[in-house]
């Protein structure tokens, strides 16, 4: 195994960890259907649950604050008067799914009524902690939540978790010394310009081509026309956020008040405009001084690369526990439900992918796209598992300047700051998710206008997003919040994300190491 080539260990672990994450998974719970009966009482408000083969059970209630708490598919009830006379609903397709994760406990709770779909978490540190703090879950806890699927899930987690920690351990210091010294090395500042405009061009133009490309499959998919989600239905509300003020927010962070307090908080626009202009200085200065200040971040530049080296080639270890955690956590129901929505996500991605960059590749880099993609398969590969740009990219570092023998000049500008700013699986995903929630929620196609503000605001969301997982996810209430829908839609897809963020990350990290060709070109 030590003696194959680096990307066929980790092709190998990514296979295993999909096989073993299988075998693993405990598969969702099935519960049986429920009639909630509410009605006033005395104290307040009393709920029966009844379940089909069960003796019914009364629980009481103080307000409609705590009653929504513990059942919030119930609020559509409440929001039709007094309740005057008792009301009987019925909860249908009711599923558990538990999952462990080394230090904390997760249990989602699926069910329908009146065809919405309703998704709650509930978390605590241990499954104890779950079973008191949540006492109707503390039977269904000790029944399903014990297994060794669990303990499989926990470790593989922890595992994965360490390997991602030595990444982020060397990302920071290999950003800035590669940053300074990448920059120092041009020479002079006019030269510098010159990269730095075709960077961004490359980043904004490659972002666009994805957006519109997710925008054309969505509308020709339509996903989410008939589908439910929680938030009921509507029309579009004006409760639009302005995309300036959003725009502001994200130059505000290109400049640090406080570089130690940004070093220390990984807060990446900021340790990059800060690099940068530490390079441009040095430059600027030039003489003795940028000479001893250049041979410094050089010497540190090559350490920091050797110890990535060394983490890299750990890196089989750390795909194959990120894969049996993150197939073994699925919960596989709501797949179903959302088949569609990710049908859409995965094809805009993958025409993205493996036509629209390889072809940038072929024509504008004049590079053999397959032999470039082989060149990056460990970075793409560990993007995929771990669905970290950030945790990746000293990967991708080595793997654009070891394998495909690009300069580090070039590299070392366009990876770190293409990790955060240049996103375009995110910006994509985040334009097809809006869409899609739109399509549930108003039952129509939006109009031309408010989709190119979706754009728009889905350039925006991905620039803004850091490369850590899930970040797309958090981002898209900028966009939601842009055409005015509500946030509580996004409840159900959170249940897909993961799946999905590993397919985007690995597309971030694909589009970054592609402009590293196309850059190096016009070098
Ligand atoms: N996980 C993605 C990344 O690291 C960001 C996202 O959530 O879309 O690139």
């Amino acid at each position: 195994m030590r003696n194959l080539p680096l990307h066929y260990q980790i092709l190998i672990a990514l296979i295993a960890g999909t096989i073993l994450g299988f075998l693993f998974n405990p598969g969702e719970i099935v519960l049986e259907n429920l009639s909630l009966t509410i009605s006033r009482s005395e104290s307040g408000y009393q709920v029966i649950e009844e379940p089909v083969e069960q003796d019914p059970k009364t629980f009481p209630f103080k307000d409609r604050a705590e009653l929504l708490a513990r059942y919030p598919e119930l609020k559509s009830v409440f929001g039709e008067g007094d309740l005057a006379q008792p009301v009987t609903v019925e909860v249908t397709r009711r599923s558990l799914h538990i999952v462990d994760t080394a230090k904390q406990v997760e249990l989602n709770y699926q069910r329908s009524v009146d065809r919405k779909i309703i998704v709650s978490s509930y978390t605590a540190a241990s499954g104890e902690e779950l079973a008191k703090k949540y006492p109707q879950w503390a039977a269904d806890y000790q029944t399903y939540g014990t297994g060794i699927s669990q303990k499989v899930m926990a470790i593989s987690k922890w595992v994965g978790d360490l390997f991602l920690r030595l990444l982020k351990m060397i990302t920071i210091p290999l950003i800035v010394t590669s940053l300074i010294t990448g920059i120092a090395s041009l020479g002079n500042a006019t030269r510098f310009g010159a990269l730095f405009s075709r960077t961004i061009l490359y980043y904004l133009s490659t972002s666009l081509l994805a957006i519109f490309t997710g925008i054309f499959v969505v509308n020709l998919i339509r996903p989410g026309i008939g589908a439910v989600l929680p938030g009921g239905s509507g029309s579009l509300s004006s409760g639009r956020e302005s995309v300036g003020s959003i725009f502001l927010d994200m130059i505000d962070r290109l400049i640090p008040t406080n570089i130690i307090h940004s070093l220390g908080e990984g807060e990446f626009l900021s340790i990059i405009s800060f690099s940068m202009l530490t390079g441009i200085f040095i430059i600027l200065v030039g003489g003795k001084h940028a000479k001893v200040l250049t041979d410094i971040f050089q010497a540190g530049f090559e350490v920091m690369m050797r110890m990535t080296m060394f983490i890299i080639s750990l890196a089989p270890i750390g795909v194959l526990a990120f894969m049996v955690y993150a197939v073994s956590s699925q919960g596989l129901e709501i797949f179903k439900t959302l088949a569609w929505y990710m049908v859409a996500v995965f094809l805009a991605l993958l025409i993205h992918a493996v036509v629209i960059l390889p072809c940038l590749l072929k024509f504008v880099a004049h590079r053999s796209p397959l032999e470039f993609a082989r060149a990056m398969s460990p970075a793409l590969m560990t993007a995929f598992s771990t669905a970290s740009s950030n945790g990746t990219l000293p990967l991708t570092m080595s793997c654009v300047e070891e394998n495909a023998k690009i300069s580090n000049e070039v590299s070392s500008f366009v990876l770190p700051l293409g990790a955060t700013v240049n996103m375009d699986g995110t910006a994509l995903y985040e334009a097809v998710a809006v869409l899609f929630i739109a399509q549930a929620y108003t039952g129509v196609v939006m109009p031309l206008s408010d989709q190119l503000l979706v754009a728009i605001t889905a350039l925006l969301a991905s620039i803004g997003a850091a490369g850590i997982p899930h970040a797309g996810l958090v981002m898209m209430a900028i966009v939601l919040q842009a055409v005015g829908l509500p946030l509580e839609a996004q409840g159900v897809i959170i249940a897909v994300d993961r799946v999905l963020d590993m397919c985007r990350t690995s597309v971030n990290v694909w589009s970054d190491a592609c402009g590293c060709a196309v850059i190096e070109r016009y070098r």
